[in-house]
């Protein structure tokens, strides 16, 4: 980090380093609550907090703060660690879970009732939220703020035995309900919840609360730069005075950053819950989520999203990116790696009457051209081939340099062939288009003969039948915002179009998460769908570049 501009957090680490604040160690952890599946944003988080450690040599932890019962689950702890270590991470020794600090947590809670720092209160959610005031005014105190330590210690205890009913009671920090910052008005530290957690089971019934598990789970782990997003900027006084108490002379630090938003993406479990329980994807890893199993499937490389990751960077204040520089970063990803492959998305079949019955011959086509090292390929060519619909116009407009009666192109480092008539069925609909070809105009033969077009094709006698999976936006863009208010209103409709596809023969033997450049198309990954018998594929993204830098 010499040569390169830090960013602010890492000056603070340089500065804590310098200062010997915590003698050089460098300790940070990713906390993702395993009540859904990681999306984009985490993924800056992943890359930020765990690149942090690999920068200055430290450790990363992952930890599940699992401490909200209701809402998590085994399958998503799972799909978490897995999707960490796919971005290419590794956290220091096994996963820690905020649910193994249960019991820590718990004899914290009576060093804060013993000292008088918290109170066990029974009004109810109502009554606390109805006495905690505003920002314009104070908080009133509670009936029960100035019960004995005894009391307090006999009642938390009993809460925590089952003798009381949700919501019954709660434990709440003793801070300041006049405080300026409304969330240091007696925060609710501990809550009633009869519920069985995913790993203990039922022994517990008193849960802890975020601000209270967040900073003792770090301390714990002797967390030193604890980086959460902005939202906790009011919290972090809080976090702080919650470990006025914790014995130990190296206390976290919570550093905030602004979260992740990306134009047409939703970044927020709850929401993304939400497109998968009204099926409107077909899970959490549908190719048009912004999880991170969704990018994956839809063929994001895991360089890519670090790429990504690398180039927002870090900022105290709230933006929203282009979801265009995120397609910038595959396509910067795949250009030299992803073979190019032919392909014809909306088949329409060409007769090169010509061309002698049953002869093949096999053409060499480069495998990718700014990549010499990636070598060549054997291409068929025969009688009857493919081209796209949308390459031929009966009646060109200006500027069709594609074919067209009576027109000349070039077809893909093979021949120049001429359009001489159509075939149509009942409905008028095109079914063929009758073709001769110039043979002396073998692509690499050295003629001279120049067209203006030229087509991508596809061997009917050697064609691979693939269903291709086309993906637009699933949210339409909003302008000045990240389409998370009604978002359910701006769902794009036309999200997926399915072609049924002809590809070169090599398809054949694809494999999940084989990546290609269609040529003339755009990106594409074999999904996890596909099977010898039936090929699918995902478009990624498109070739056009459209983010300037
Ligand atoms: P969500 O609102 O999507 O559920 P969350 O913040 O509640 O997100 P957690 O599982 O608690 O989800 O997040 C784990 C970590 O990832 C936190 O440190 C959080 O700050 C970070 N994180 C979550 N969303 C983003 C985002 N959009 N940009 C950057 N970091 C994020
Ligand atoms: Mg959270
Ligand atoms: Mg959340």
């Amino acid at each position: 980090t010499t040569n390169e501009a830090v960013n602010f957090i890492e000056a603070i680490i340089n500065k804590d380093n310098e200062e010997g604040t915590y003698g050089k160690r460098v300790h940070t952890r990713f906390p993702p609550e395993p009540n859904g599946y990681l999306h984009i944003g985490h993924a800056k988080s992943i890359c930020l907090n765990f690149g942090l450690g690999v920068t200055y040599g430290g450790k990363t932890n992952l930890r599940f703060d699992d401490t909200n019962p209701v809402k998590e689950d085994v399958e998503y702890v799972q799909s978490i660690e897995e999707d960490v270590k796919w971005l290419g991470f590794q956290w220091d020794k096994e996963p820690y879970y905020a649910s193994d600090y249960f019991d820590k947590l718990y004899d914290y809670a009576c060093v804060l009732i013993k000292k008088g720092k918290a109170y066990v209160d029974d009004q109810t959610p109502e009554q606390i939220k109805a006495n905690r005031g505003d920002f314009a005014t104070p908080g009133t105190d509670s009936p029960y703020r100035n019960r004995s330590v005894e009391e307090n210690l006999r009642l938390f205890e009993e809460m925590k035995a089952g003798k009381y009913k949700d919501g019954e009671k709660v434990l709440r920090a003793k801070i300041d309900m006049a405080s300026p910052n409304i969330v240091m008005r007696d925060p609710v530290l501990y809550r009633i919840l009869h519920t069985e957690h995913h790993r203990t089971g039922n022994k517990w019934c008193i849960y802890p609360m975020y601000d209270y598990a967040h900073p003792v789970s770090d301390a714990i782990e002797r967390i030193t730069h604890s980086i959460c997003t902005l939202e906790f900027e009011v919290h972090r006084p809080l976090y702080n005075w919650v470990l006025e108490d914790w014995d130990d002379t190296e206390k976290p630090q919570q550093i905030e950053f602004a979260r992740l938003n990306i134009t047409n993406m939703v970044m927020s479990k709850r929401k993304l819950r939400q497109l998968v329980e009204l099926k409107l994807v077909s899970g959490w890893d549908d190719p048009r989520m912004p999880t991170i199993s969704g990018l994956r499937r839809r063929g994001y490389t895991p360089a890519a999203i670090r790429d990504f990751c690398q180039r927002i960077g870090v900022a105290k204040a709230d933006s929203i990116v282009d979801v265009a520089l995120l397609e910038f970063c595959i396509r910067e990803d795949l250009k030299m790696k992803a073979p190019r492959q032919m392909v014809v998305l909306d088949p329409v079949k060409v007769v090169i009457t010509n061309y002698p019955e049953g002869q093949q011959e096999m053409l060499t086509l480069e495998n990718n051209p700014e990549n010499e090292a990636m070598g060549s390929r054997e291409v068929s060519f025969s009688r009857e081939i493919y081209i796209e619909r949308a390459d031929f116009m009966e009646e060109p407009v200006k500027k069709f340099f594609r074919l067209a009666p009576g027109k000349e192109v070039r077809l893909k480092g093979a021949y120049i062939i001429k359009c001489e008539d159509v075939v149509k069925d009942a409905d008028g609909v095109i079914t063929e288009i009758h073709c001769t070809y110039d043979p002396e105009s073998r692509s690499g033969s050295g003629c001279q003969r120049k067209v203006k077009g030229t087509l991508h094709w596809v061997d009917a006698a050697t064609a691979v039948d693939m269903e291709v999976r086309l993906y637009d936006y699933l949210l339409t863009k909003s302008d000045d915002e990240t389409p998370d208010k009604d978002f359910l209103k701006q769902i794009n409709p036309n999200s997926l179009t399915i072609c049924q596809a002809k590809g070169e023969q090599a398809f054949a033997a694809t494999k999940p998460e084989d990546h290609f450049q269609f040529l003339r198309q755009g990106y594409f990954v074999t999904d996890k769908d596909s099977t010898e018998n039936h090929i699918v594929m995902n478009r990624i993204v498109g070739l056009r570049d459209s983010w300037a830098k």
